[in-house]
């Protein structure tokens, strides 16, 4: 698989397109527009439910609509696969240590990209441009078992506080139904 020549994406149907702008620019005026409207919350930093959420950072995964969150609810703690990496323990960490939470809850999905790939990714990657990443890829076959190692490592983290209120889930991206996963198979 190559890495450097990816697939077509589909063109934006967006304003920033038809105008010119890139698609910072309408970020940007997006916000102009929310922070006319917006309101300071007087809300402290410590998330309201004492939830932190590790997901996939998957562009069809909206966490607050699917979990009917508000904002300050919870940490939303996100990357490629909602992997448990070392980065992720370390935002654990402080979520529980210094910001008051008490329950984890993962969630991968249905039609990760992270199906698609394996480790000769990151071969692929040494081969192109000379220097290994210190990274794993994390790709994964079975979402089930994939989540049940992200639960492991949460629950034999030393660093955390509170271990006993972990679950895992996998959402399917085309229902929008969340699906437990039992922590042993
Ligand atoms: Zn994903």
């Amino acid at each position: 698989m190559s890495i450097s020549a990816p697939q077509p994406l589909p063109q934006p149907a967006d304003s920033a397109a038809r105008t010119g702008g890139t698609v910072t620019d309408r970020l940007v005026e997006a916000n102009h527009r929310y922070a006319a409207e917006f309101q300071d919350p007087g809300m402290d930093a410590r998330p309201v439910l004492r939830v932190a959420v590790v997901a996939c950072m998957d562009a069809r995964l909206d966490l607050h609509e699917a979990l009917g969150l508000d904002l300050g609810d919870c940490h939303t703690i996100r990357n490629a696969g909602g992997v448990v990496t070392d980065d992720v323990i370390r935002s654990l960490t402080i979520s529980q240590r210094a910001l008051g939470t008490r329950s984890v809850v993962l969630i991968h999905h249905t039609g990760c990209g992270l199906l698609n790939l394996t480790e000769d990714f990151r071969h692929d990657l040494e081969a192109e441009v000379g220097q290994r990443p210190s990274w794993a890829v994390e790709a994964f076959k079975d979402l089930d078992t994939d989540v049940r190692q992200s639960m492991q490592r949460v629950r034999t983290s030393p660093f955390l506080l509170h271990k006993d209120d972990v679950r895992g889930f996998v959402f399917d991206v085309t229902t929008g139904l969340l699906r437990e996963v039992t922590p042993r198979g």
